[in-house]
């Protein structure tokens, strides 16, 4: 069947009372952010439903799409034919043929928006009820719970049938939970991390560190790469890389090996928390998860978060690993996070960092360095990208990545 249209029904948006409106257009604008590249697509976000008008674009690589676009709990390929019965009567029959086994049951379900068309809805539900039963040996009806759903809508400018419901991404449209940083690496977790938050709605900025010589072109081109990926589920993301080697190189020579890690770590959330707050962003997302490594322990978690009020999110904090990574291939981030590009913070671990560090001690040790004109400069350094959804940031490098990938 050649779709002409995905109708996409609004999911726990639709509870939203007040809010309705904003959500509404907040999806459409992410659906055609995400859609933007088919020339031909119409999005049309209304009251009541969206409608992406395919316009003769083959429908399949638009689905993939669309399902990815948080907001959206089921959409139907949907097919417009003539606003007759007997037409609306061949394509309901050629639909449910092409999903019949012996034993199966159906349902029509049809909306009448044309208030003048000449049958009413249950008329409708009826005559094509009849028509399949006539016309389909062995099929049976069941209303409560239908192999085969057949809707059938009558609008103004004709009828529209489909018989797929396809699962969508759920959660709330990106850009309706407010705005926040997101503290991307390299690593498997943290892309996770963001996909989790961006689910709830939240727009992320991504904050990357990276500090060459040390860490290659391909470990940011990696980071960058990861946030294209994560761009298919919200539309463009804006991406910022802040240097951090004079950070670690001022603190690999000041500070005791122990707490290198927890120095390190606590200059991070600082520059963090000031480049969120200048952003305008109400919280900090990171990707850790209790238990995982070193830096991980709640004591660990507590000497780090001293350094800012600003709430810090941890939406993987009680996760398994083996879950965290199941979720990581199904967004399509887990071949580009296991690629083995060391990022800033590897390179410089110690070997034996303190899983509980004491909280006076982290304080203690950071006064041997200059914490603010670190900072200041590390931000000055900054560079902002503007990373679209599915661009490719690894082909400078091509070659090695194909071997890698
Ligand atoms: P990930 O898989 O996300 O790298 P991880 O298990 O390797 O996590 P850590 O290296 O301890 O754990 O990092 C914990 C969190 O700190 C990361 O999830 C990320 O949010 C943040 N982080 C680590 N390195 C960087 C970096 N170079 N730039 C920005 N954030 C970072
Ligand atoms: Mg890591």
């Amino acid at each position: 069947m050649k779709y002409t249209e995905i109708m996409v029904r609004y999911g726990e948006l639709s509870t939203k009372g007040k809010n309705r409106k904003d959500f509404i257009k907040q999806l459409g604008k992410n659906v055609r952010s995400v859609l933007a590249g088919y020339s031909d697509v119409v999005v049309k976000a209304q009251r009541d439903r969206l409608h992406v008008d395919l316009n003769g674009q083959d429908d399949q690589p638009v689905m993939n799409d669309l399902k990815r676009v948080f907001g959206i709990e089921n959409f139907y390929p949907s097919i417009k034919i003539e606003k007759t019965m007997d037409a609306i009567k061949t394509t309901a029959l050629q639909m449910v043929k092409e999903q019949f086994e012996p034993g199966k049951t159906f349902k029509i379900s049809t909306r009448r928006q044309d208030k003048d068309f000449e049958y009413h809805t249950d008329q409708i539900n009826n005559m094509l009820g009849d028509y399949i039963l006539e016309n389909v040996d062995g099929i049976t009806v069941d209303v409560k719970n239908p192999d085969i759903e057949i809707r059938v809508e009558v609008r103004m400018n004709g009828a529209y049938l489909s018989s797929e419901k396809i699962k969508g991404a759920g959660g709330l449209p990106v850009g309706t939970g407010g705005r926040a940083t997101m503290m991307l690496s390299g690593g498997i977790d943290s892309p996770v991390a963001s996909y989790m938050a961006m689910k709830r709605g939240v727009k992320i900025d991504m904050i990357h560190f990276y500090s060459p010589p040390y860490t290659s072109e391909q470990a940011l081109g990696k980071a960058k790469q990861l946030t294209s990926v994560l761009a298919k589920y919200s539309g463009g993301i804006q991406f910022i890389a802040v240097p951090f080697t004079e950070v670690q190189e001022t603190i690999k020579e000041k500070v005791p090996e122990g707490y290198l890690m927890t120095i390190q770590r606590r200059m991070m959330m600082r520059i963090a928390a000031e480049i969120t707050k200048n952003r305008h962003c109400t919280g900090i997302f990171n990707g850790e998860a209790l238990g995982q490594v070193a830096s991980q322990t709640l004591e660990s978690m507590m000497a780090i978060n001293d350094v800012t009020s600003m709430p810090v999110l941890r939406p993987l904090i009680s996760m398994d690993k083996t879950d965290i990574i199941e979720i990581s291939k199904d967004i399509d981030t887990f071949d580009l996070s296991v690629l083995p590009f060391e990022d800033c913070c590897t390179i410089f671990t110690p070997p034996a960092p303190k899983t509980r560090p004491d909280l006076e001690k982290s304080r203690k040790f950071e006064q041997y360095i200059d914490v603010d004109g670190l900072m200041e400069r590390a931000i000055s350094g900054m560079t902002i990208t503007d990373i679209k959804p599915g661009e490719d940031y690894m082909n400078a490098n091509a070659e090695i990545f194909a071997e890698l990938l």
